[in-house]
């Protein structure tokens, strides 16, 4: 069983704004309520409330509190469930923490506090852009196809340092640039989104493969190429053309079977790659019949020796 989260974005109209803040406004109290109980407790009589008996105190509180009949009573019982949760994972600091050190300790002024909060804002903000940015790429992708060939990504050798002094700043710019696009991220959404649908996703070993190097005419490995400034790629058997583009008919030949060079049968490279074994078909007996007429293709093709290139 696949559990899936949605995420919608509301745009609520005067009046629907208004009532959901007060519903905020609510859970905010109830939430303080339900900490200062705790204390309390704690603090007269040494007892430790459990969520359980602050669950079974909603209705009386309700009783009492007649603004909060309009509330949804699980919406009340998450946020007595959340102040456990705060509860739980502070307890768990504590044990795992060591104590302040008393003397050294320095209050924080007010701009600091303050520039962080913006800091923390502006991060937030950025993820947030990140997330719905990645969500409509793959679902754009997924939804047109039902095949799709990715490379297995190694982001953390794909991040590392610069290997010498002479292109460190650039390298590290690179690499910035890599993980603020969270290309991982990507590859997991896209596989997920298209597998949902009962379509395959190969993921491509690109150490083996190397697809921006390989002609994906003739399948000579061009070592110069791989220098991310080259753009643009020229081979002797006359094949030209953009770099990333060229990767892409790399891939793309590889997946269907058909990429000349040496070594480049998808039963080579492609070991294990597949991730039909963990696919999962929702969909009915005719899409299950139509991906496998389609894997089978694909397998067959490996099989078979690499057909000369098509002009
Ligand atoms: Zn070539």
């Amino acid at each position: 069983m696949v559990t899936r989260r949605y995420t919608f974005r509301l745009y609520p109209n005067k009046e629907q704004e208004a009532k959901m803040l007060n519903a905020r406004r609510l859970h905010c109290y109830l939430y303080n309520a339900c900490v200062s109980d705790r204390k309390y407790e704690w603090k007269a009589n040494r007892k430790s409330v459990s969520y359980m008996d602050q669950q079974n105190c909603l209705p009386e509180f309700k009783e009492c509190w007649t603004e909060y009949k309009g509330l949804h009573s699980q919406s009340l019982q998450a946020t007595v469930k959340r102040v456990d949760f705060a509860y739980g994972a502070w307890f768990q600091g504590l044990r795992r923490k060591r104590s302040p050190n008393g003397k050294k300790r320095i209050k924080p002024s007010n701009r600091w506090r303050l520039h962080r909060k913006r800091i923390s804002q502006l991060q937030r903000k950025c993820a947030n852009q990140r997330k719905n940015w990645q969500h409509q790429i793959t679902s754009e992708i997924a939804s047109r196809y039902d095949i799709g060939v990715t490379e297995k990504l190694n982001v953390k050798g794909m991040t590392r340092k610069a290997k010498t002094s002479k292109g460190r700043r650039q390298k590290a710019g690179l690499n910035k640039s890599i993980l603020s696009v969270g290309f991982g991220e990507l590859n997991n959404m896209l596989t997920y989104k298209i597998e949902e649908k009962g379509g395959i996703v190969l993921k491509i070993d690109t150490k083996k493969v190397k697809p921006s190097q390989r002609c994906p005419q003739c399948g000579t490995v061009h070592k110069e190429w791989a220098e991310l400034s080259n753009r643009y790629h020229v081979c002797d058997c006359g094949f030209e053309s953009d770099r990333d583009y060229s990767a892409v008919m790399v891939m793309y030949n590889v997946a269907v079977g058909r990429q000349t060079g040496l070594g480049i049968h998808l039963a080579d490279v492609d070991d294990s790659s597949t991730t039909s074994k963990t696919r999962k078909h929702t969909g009915s007996m005719k899409q299950l019949g139509q991906v496998k007429r389609q894997s089978s293709k694909l397998t067959k093709g490996a099989v078979l020796e690499t057909p000369p290139s098509t002009k």
